[in-house]
């Protein structure tokens, strides 16, 4: 058994990794463009670790006592995992080196692809919007030790004078969170595998502790939701063998099992009864935990500083949580309920937020600063921080009482809502609208929005921000854009067109600046996937619609073309789910004011001669409540919300709506619920599974399952996207059947976008002779 470490009193999950200023983005995406080298790479990110250990012992995080994280990652927490316990995909075995393991370009290519094989799917971590890269593991998956970069980390910080704390995906997460390769038999499921995969956990363990490490963090959140479709007998029984194996080894370091995102529920006496010496809860979203056999024997490390929001919120609540667990375990510590990966760096390096709402938030740097005020509270008694937890009840009443919080004009309209504004016609009466307004061809071809964001238009932008471009002249500048967009659909001929976004920084943080009740950040970016970071805008009040926002760009885009142009608009449940959302209020309330702001937009748009609105959801599937007891209500004001914007709308307006996953399964109700005309998905990657779903699940309005993966630089050839939409139309009906990519093109080149356009026009030219 392992000799006993105390767990420090204050901790934090996980801290962001990108960098304060995107440093490993940038020098990510340089080692792709080829212009640096692997090393230079490595190098970059060994810089950024080690600034990272000196900030977070700076705030007060112990050097030498297990309470800073190791928690870096080049791409994704799951895909490091993947390597290191060898799961390599067969289809890239060839970029497994002698040594056993990926190098850097190799990892990457996991990732990304290569022209001929499809990359790991993406999908959302848990309810987040931070995405992992899926495992496929199989009945034949060989697991070994396969990297070493975990030690070699921890080794780096020991180097430079710091004991950390390696931090890594647990074994009943890794695989609840895989999917079966595609020739595993029916039935078989992932988590079949962890008796294969113990042994190299416990391989990882054995080496981590010669190494010196004194705990080492597995992150099991999968132990949280109920929403991984593993019966929870199973997933209990998984948890309870993985901790009694693990626990039970003659050599590793102290174990502390973190769970996220939610309450444990009936797998906190799971982890009580096991052999390990610590167990993260998630208070914030969760609740208190009841006194459980075994928990008086370990560490509590109790989780009330929001690690997933960006409020200061009630100090002093948080402390009277930790310290009222105090009877139950025997120790507690403090720390945040989720990696910070969710939240922005510092406050205080954000010169444009009103100083006023700045005293109500806290990025990454002052949650730190919160868990090590909490953690003193508890070794020297609450005397010792009153003048902190003061402070934040100062810092919260204002809040409270500060103008914009309740706008008594917007309250009045969610008051008087009534069921009619919620519905349209029934949808054969629209259809026939429809038809006779737009006449489209059969598999109409379109795009989801946005075209490649270039240099030129950031660089505009960003001037134009500076003040060094006046509102004329960057309104020009995009206008041009816009006219080259709608040109360039012309010459590739797709039916119906986009003006392509342009204007557009983010697709929720455009709206988020044309919106009273929110503020926006310039330094808060967050990880999203890989190397990609969005900027999440901070909805503190009530929202309201103070000008028309997107009228004047799709209808100068109309102008240009006889062919329609999709009005584009982000739905209001995307507008929370990538926002910081407040916490004093039902975010079903908060999604009403959204819509009616986005309700007044569609009607504007209708109005100037607009025929097709998207109203993008991307996010629907993401703020699905973990437990199943929440998602009922959920789904039910969520799909209220989006009727709610685009019930406005004439019979022969279409209204379109985009999802960007494939995964819909308990969803897939809500899918139809939200009454669409159209619905576009991701399916690409996953070879239209989704399409024999729906076409099961009776779904009988339009549907556009991507035929290209946007996710990566790969060009689908004309065969390819026959392929697709063949195996599409073996399920769905022609007349149903629209053809689009599986998400906007932003993030493309215009090389490779134009490539995959003109394919997918052809392809789709060559299905129609045939339907
Ligand atoms: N209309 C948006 C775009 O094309 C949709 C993006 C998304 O779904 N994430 O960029
Ligand atoms: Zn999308």
């Amino acid at each position: 058994m392992t000799t006993e470490h105390a767990f420090p009193t204050g901790t934090i999950l996980g801290y962001p990794r990108i960098g304060r200023r995107r440093e490993l983005k940038k020098a990510v995406e340089a080692f792709w463009a080829g212009t640096t080298t692997a090393d230079e790479l490595e190098a970059t990110a060994a810089n950024l670790r080690a600034d990272i250990r000196s900030r977070l012992a700076g705030l007060g995080l112990g050097r030498t006592d297990s309470a800073i994280p190791e928690s870096f990652s080049f791409y994704d927490q799951v895909l490091d995992t993947l390597c290191l316990v060898g799961a390599v995909p067969p289809r890239f075995h060839h970029l497994i080196g002698e040594d056993g393991s990926l190098d850097l370009a190799g990892y990457f290519t996991l990732a990304r692809g290569d022209g001929e094989n499809s990359p790991l799917e993406m999908t959302k971590w848990f309810d987040t919007n931070y995405h992992y890269m899926v495992p496929e593991i199989g009945p034949d998956t060989v697991f070994s030790l396969a990297g070493d970069r975990i030690v070699r980390e921890f080794e780096e910080a020991a180097a430079a004078g710091f004991l950390t704390r390696p931090v890594l995906v647990g074994p009943v997460t890794f695989l609840l969170l895989s999917k079966p390769t595609d020739s595993a038999p029916a039935g078989f499921s992932p988590l079949d595998r962890l008796n294969d995969l113990l042994p190299i956990y416990a391989g990882v363990l054995r080496r981590l502790a010669d190494a010196g490490a004194e705990w080492v963090q597995l992150d099991e959140p999968g132990a949280v939701s109920e929403s991984l479709g593993v019966p929870r007998s199973q997933v209990l029984g998984a948890l309870s063998r993985a901790t009694e194996t693990l626990g039970r080894l003659a050599v590793r370091p102290s174990l502390f099992v973190a769970a996220p995102y939610g309450s444990l529920d009936d797998a906190l006496p799971v982890l009580a009864a096991a052999p390990i010496e610590a167990i993260g809860l998630d208070l914030v979203r969760g609740s208190r935990p009841e006194a459980t056999a075994g928990l008086a024997q370990k560490t509590l490390v109790a989780g009330v500083i929001d690690g997933h929001n960006v409020w200061r919120g009630d100090l002093a609540a948080a402390f009277a949580t930790a310290a009222g667990l105090s009877g139950h375990a025997a120790h507690v510590a403090v720390s945040t309920s989720t990696s910070l990966l969710h939240v922005p760096h510092d406050v205080t390096d954000e010169p444009e937020l009103a100083a006023e709402l700045a005293d109500w938030l806290a990025f990454a740097d002052q949650k730190i600063g919160q868990v090590v005020t909490l953690a003193r509270g508890l070794t020297e008694g609450s005397d010792a921080i009153q003048h902190e937890l003061a402070a934040a009840r100062t810092a919260l009443a204002a809040r409270t009482a500060a103008p914009g919080v309740a706008d008594p004009a917007v309250r009045a309209r969610t008051a008087a809502l009534a069921p009619a504004d919620f519905n349209r016609s029934a949808y054969p009466v629209r259809v026939a609208a429809q038809d006779a307004a737009l006449g489209l061809p059969e598999l109409p071809t379109t795009t989801i929005g946005s075209f490649p964001q270039t240099a030129d238009i950031r660089r505009a932008r960003a001037q134009h921000h500076r003040g060094e471009l006046s509102a004329v002249d960057y309104q020009e500048r995009m206008r041009a854009e816009i006219k080259r967009v709608i040109d360039l659909q012309e010459q590739l001929g797709l039916d119906v067109l986009v003006h392509g976004e342009p204007e557009r920084n983010d697709m929720v943080q455009y709206f988020a600046e044309n919106l009273d009740g929110f503020a926006t950040t310039v330094n808060g970016w967050v990880q999203s996937y890989g190397s990609r970071c969005t900027r999440p805008s901070i909805l503190w009040g009530d929202v309201s619609r103070p000008a028309p926002i997107t009228v004047g760009w799709s209808t100068y885009a109309q102008s240009l073309t006889k062919k329609p142009v999709k009005g584009m608009l982000t739905g209001p449940v995307t507008i929370l789910a990538w926002s910081f959302v407040r916490d004093d209020q039902p975010l079903s309330d908060t999604a009403r004011q959204v819509a009616l702001a986005l309700r007044d937009e569609i009607a504007d748009l209708e109005t100037a001669g607009i025929t097709l609105v998207q109203v993008d959801e991307p996010a629907l599937r993401e703020l699905l409540p973990l437990k199943k007891r929440d998602q009922e209500a959920y789904l039910e004001w969520s799909v209220g919300a989006f009727k709610l914007a685009t019930a406005g709308v004439a019979d022969a307006t279409q209204i379109h709506t985009h999802l960007c996953y494939s995964e819909f399964g308990v969803v897939i109700d809500a899918i139809r619920n939200l009454d669409a005309d159209v619905t576009s998905i991701e399916a690409a990657r996953s070879r239209m599974e989704v399409v024999a779903d729906l076409g099961a699940s009776g779904f009988s309005h339009g549907i556009g399952p991507g035929v290209y993966d946007i996710h990566s630089p790969r060009v689908p050839d004309t065969d390819e996207v026959v392929g697709l939409l063949e195996r599409a139309l073996a399920t769905i009906p022609a007349r149903q059947l629209w053809v689009n990519p599986d998400c906007g093109l932003k993030t493309r080149g215009y090389d490779e976008t134009i490539a995959s356009l003109a394919n997918i026009v052809e392809a789709t030219q060559l299905v129609r002779a045939r339907v």
